[in-house]
């Protein structure tokens, strides 16, 4: 097993391959033509006639994404906070000079691209 290939799977039909980290499109089972779910290379895949493991893996996906989407978007709503409050410091308590637009301007940018 090399770090540079991660595990991809599909949950309904038990089907896993091995392919590389870095793909241009996502790889799709051959079973039901559904896109592969990438598990990394560090998560084993278990054997197909396990359908416990395969329910608790899927199980464990479901919760990490979820977790991850939480994370994600509690990451972005900080963002915002910290950018809204420097765009207030630069309008209310510093000086208006050519630096300063720039990086109000920077600012404004970034908190539209959230
Ligand atoms: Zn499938």
């Amino acid at each position: 097993m090399t770090s540079s290939n991660n595990n991809w799977v599909c949950f309904s039909c038990k089907y896993h391959k091995r392919e590389p980290k870095i793909r241009k499109s996502t790889p799709h089972c051959i079973y039901c033509k559904r896109e592969l779910y990438c598990l990394g290379y560090k998560i084993p895949v278990p054997k197909k006639h396990k359908v416990k493991e395969w329910e608790a893996l899927a199980c464990c996906m479901y919760w990490t994404d979820i977790e991850n989407l939480e994370e994600e978007q509690k990451s972005r709503v900080e963002s915002k906070h910290r950018i809204e409050r420097e765009i207030k410091e630069l309008i209310y308590e510093k000086k208006d000079t050519k630096e300063n637009r720039k990086r109000l301007k920077k600012l404004k940018n970034e908190l539209e691209n959230l």
